[in-house]
C-alpha cells in the first residue's frame, strides 16, 4: 500500500454530498498537484483528512498504516498530518514565540526527546527559520496572526511547518493572495523542508504559479468533489492553455 491512500472519501454536510469518492494514493516522499475550479471540494478535502467536524466522512484514508478517519484532528496531527490552511486563523493575545514553543512541546511531551530543552534555545532556531523564510523577528513576538498581511501569514505556516516536521503536509491554496516573491519564499520553505525531512507533500491550489518553484509528480484534477483526470506536470501546462472548461465535471 502506498504511504498515503485515499480511497472512496465522501464527505458530506447539511445532507449534501460534497465528496462524491474520492481516490489517490501517494509514495513516500512524493508531492502531488491538485486542482481544479472553484468550488470544486479542494479544501473540503484538506478539511476533511485534517477531521474537520463540520463534515460526516466515509471510506479510508490511511497514512502509513494508519487509518485517519476515525481520529481527533489532534491525533492526526500527532501521526504526522500538517494543514496549511487557505485562510489562517488570528489568535490575538497569543505570542507567536509562545504558540510554536507550546505546539513544539505538545509533539515532543517527553523532555529528554527535545532538540532544543528550553524556550531560550527554540527561539534561535525560530529565529534562524524566520530568516530562511524572510519573516522578521519583531512578528514573533506579535499575536498569533494579529493583524499580519496575508504573506505574513503564509509564512507563519510554513514556520509551523518547520517546527512540527509533519509526514504528510498539504498546502491548500498556500499561494492565493501572495505577491510573487512571497510565492517564491513559501515554495522554497517547503521545498528546502521536504528535502531535509522526505516529507510527503499535497498542493492545492488554483494557479499554476506556486508550481514553477516545486518540483511534483503527479496531478489531480478534481470536479464536483471527484477526481476527473490524473497526468504528470504536463498536465499544468494543458490546463494553462485550455482552462477547466475542458475538464468534465
Ligand atoms: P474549493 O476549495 O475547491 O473552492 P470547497 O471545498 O471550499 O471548494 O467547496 C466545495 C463546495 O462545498 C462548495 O459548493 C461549498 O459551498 C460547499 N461547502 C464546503 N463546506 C461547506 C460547509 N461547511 N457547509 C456548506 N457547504 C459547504
Ligand atoms: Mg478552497
Amino acid at each position: 500500500m502506498s504511504f498515503f491512500s485515499v480511497k472512496d472519501l465522501r464527505a458530506s454536510t447539511d445532507g449534501q454530498e460534497i465528496l462524491q469518492g474520492i481516490n489517490l494514493d501517494i509514495e513516500e516522499g512524493k508531492t502531488v498537484v491538485v486542482m481544479g475550479p472553484n468550488g470544486s471540494g479542494k479544501s473540503t478535502l484538506s478539511n476533511v483528512l485534517a477531521g474537520h467536524p463540520d463534515y460526516q466522512a466515509t471510506g479510508s484514508a490511511i497514512l502509513a498504516g494508519k487509518e485517519l478517519l476515525n481520529m481527533s484532528p489532534d491525533e492526526r496531527a500527532r501521526e504526522g498530518l500538517f494543514l496549511a490552511f487557505q485562510y489562517p486563523v488570528e489568535i490575538p493575545g497569543v505570542k507567536v514565540l509562545n504558540f510554536l514553543w507550546t505546539v513544539y512541546t505538545q509533539k515532543y511531551p517527553d523532555r529528554s526527546k527535545r532538540k532544543y530543552v528550553s524556550i531560550v534555545e527554540f527561539r534561535d532556531f525560530l529565529f534562524e527559520k524566520a530568516t530562511e523564510l524572510d519573516i522578521a523577528k519583531k512578528l514573533l513576538d506579535r499575536g498569533l496572526n494579529e493583524g499580519f498581511s496575508g504573506g505574513e501569514k503564509k509564512r507563519l505556516e510554513i514556520l509551523q511547518m518547520a517546527v512540527l516536521e509533519p509526514k504528510l503536509a498539504i498546502l491548500d491554496e498556500t499561494d492565493s493572495g501572495l505577491d510573487i516573491d512571497a510565492i517564491r519564499i513559501v515554495a522554497r520553505g517547503v521545498a528546502a523542508l521536504k528535502k531535509q525531512l522526505n516529507m510527503t507533500v499535497i498542493v492545492i491550489t488554483h494557479y499554476q504559479r506556486i508550481l514553477q518553484y516545486l518540483t511534483y509528480d503527479e496531478v489531480l484534477i478534481v470536479s464536483s468533489g471527484r477526481v476527473v483526470k490524473t497526468g504528470g506536470p504536463e498536465l499544468v501546462a494543458e490546463l494553462e492553455k485550455t482552462g477547466y472548461g475542458q475538464i468534465r465535471s
